[in-house]
């Protein structure tokens, strides 16, 4: 079968890789000049070498991701720098590293009780909560819609919120705990803390840039067209005709939403589809910003983490909430580069740029000044990631894969996973609908 993909970003190189497998022909159109879609690359004239447009991380939970990454022969011990989780500030003035094993509830326990920074009263109340949680099957009532709401519902202490809910949350959704769906913040809990099985809560780091990873393999296969964005899907004979001259029997849409909805508008109107139009007119954006240091030297003296949280206090121009040191990434390709990352980034994102890089640089100084100095700052660059991700917020109706046209696919971490945007969600997303479409084929021969 002749397939289409449009966005080469992880959904779609996903989706694309398995229909490669299962024999089909893909064809896929990509409208920049790089694959990776949100996951990509980026050079500034400030930094001697080329960086992700934002520090990813990802969790030993994410299981399609990694299995994919295997089945495309890319090693992610040797590429990844992987760790339990450790939650901890510059200073200890919090501390949360959960052991590899026992996962689950028993491995929160130990991490509870050596943690530091946190009240017995904050961390009884924490494992309550959790363990409230694993009770209803990660099920969150709907009188308690938002992570606030069911924060305070739980009893959570200021200190519990601010060193553990609300990074977390910030860090996974994208969206302020306020405005934040509790039930996808449940999702994720889920199947990282409330997995047992070895390794779910590891975080894992690329030492390397992400699009060298497996899309870069992936795409040796592929039939990929780059600089190629698709403006017009319109249903023809055999299937689908992009932009007036590609004709496909099948398409597997894998743009962002906003994408899509522009796409879909030039097909046969149905009420479903404008169902679907109303669905994928419902997604807010919210910006992620990344800013990128390069040092002289690489910052041994910082505890060696390659992770530590900031606090973060936007009242007092402190935006900054994670601290990336890649001296301590295991076989980083560039150990003088730190990355500050502030999730939600609304407010860092309003300010001029020069303002905003010396709140961040003010930020880290203060945090660490209990260290060595750090090294001269060789140059930095801020990247603004305006639509990172979409905004978790509670009610969101999200797509499935399957449309009302039929050989039409949606793949996209927006479609309806279960998780927030985040790489496994678009992994997933690809994966299942590859898998309809093969298996829609396998029926019609029948
Ligand atoms: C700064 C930042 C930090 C992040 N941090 C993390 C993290 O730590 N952990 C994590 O798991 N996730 C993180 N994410 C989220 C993660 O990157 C995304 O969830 C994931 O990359 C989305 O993949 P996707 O394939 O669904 O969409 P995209 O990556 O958006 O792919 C869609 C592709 O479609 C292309 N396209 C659009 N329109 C057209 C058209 N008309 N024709 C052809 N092509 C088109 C786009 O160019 C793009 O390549 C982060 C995102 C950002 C931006």
């Amino acid at each position: 079968m002749n397939v289409a993909v449009i966005g080469a970003g992880w959904a779609g190189l996903s989706a694309a890789h398995t229909l490669k497998q299962a024999g089909c022909a893909v064809t896929v159109y990509e409208s920049g000049h790089q694959p990776g879609g949100r996951a990509r690359t980026v050079q500034s004239p400030n930094l001697s070498n080329p960086v992700d447009n934002g520090q990813h991380i990802l969790l030993g939970a994410y299981t399609a991701t990694l299995a994919l990454m295997q089945s495309c022969g890319v090693d992610a011990a040797k590429h990844f720098h992987r760790e339990p989780l450790y939650l901890g500030t510059p200073n200890n003035t919090f501390r949360l590293r959960l052991p590899r094993f026992p996962g689950g509830r028993a491995g929160m326990l130990f991490g509870l009780l050596d943690a530091l920074g946190l009240s017995w009263q904050s961390k009884y109340h924490l494992a309550r909560a959790l363990y409230q949680l694993e009770r209803t099957h990660w099920k969150i009532s709907p009188d308690t819609p938002t992570l606030n709401q069911w924060l305070r519902n739980q009893k959570q202490t200021p200190a519990a919120c601010k060193y553990f809910w609300h990074p977390l949350c910030l860090a996974a959704l994208n969206t302020h705990p306020d405005e934040a769906d509790a039930q996808i913040m449940a999702n994720v809990l889920k199947d990282s803390l409330g997995n047992p099985d070895k390794g779910a809560t590891d975080v894992l780091i690329a030492n390397d840039l992400l699009a060298s990873l497996w899309p870069t393999q992936v795409c040796r296969s592929l039939n990929l067209h780059l600089s190629t964005p698709i403006r017009r899907m319109t249903r023809s004979k055999d299937g689908f005709c992009l932009n007036d001259r590609y004709e496909h029997a099948a398409v597997i849409l894998a743009t962002p939403a906003h994408r899509a909805k522009k796409l879909l508008a030039d097909l046969p109107k149905c009420n479903d589809g404008t169902a679907l139009h109303t669905q994928l007119s419902a997604f807010e954006h919210r910006p992620i910003a990344t800013l990128w240091i390069e040092l002289t030297q690489p910052w041994e003296s910082l505890p060696a983490r390659p992770m530590l949280m900031l606090e973060d206090d936007p009242k007092r121009h402190a935006y900054g909430q994670w601290l990336f040191n890649h001296a301590h990434i295991k076989g980083s390709r560039n150990p003088h580069l730190l990355a500050m990352v502030t999730s939600d980034a609304s407010a860092l994102g309003s300010l001029p740029r020069e303002k905003a890089v010396h709140y961040l640089l003010n930020q880290l100084a203060n945090e660490t000044d209990h260290a060595c100095p750090m090294p001269t700052i060789r140059g930095h660059t801020l990247v603004i990631e305006k639509r990172a991700t979409f905004a978790a917020t509670p009610n969101l109706s999200r797509p499935a894969n399957q449309t009302p046209w039929r050989g039409l696919w949606l793949a996209g971490d927006w479609t309806d996973t279960g998780y927030p945007a985040v790489l496994e969600g678009a992994v997933r997303s690809g994966l299942a609908a590859a898998k309809q479409l093969l298996a829609g084929q396998v029926q019609s021969r029948l």
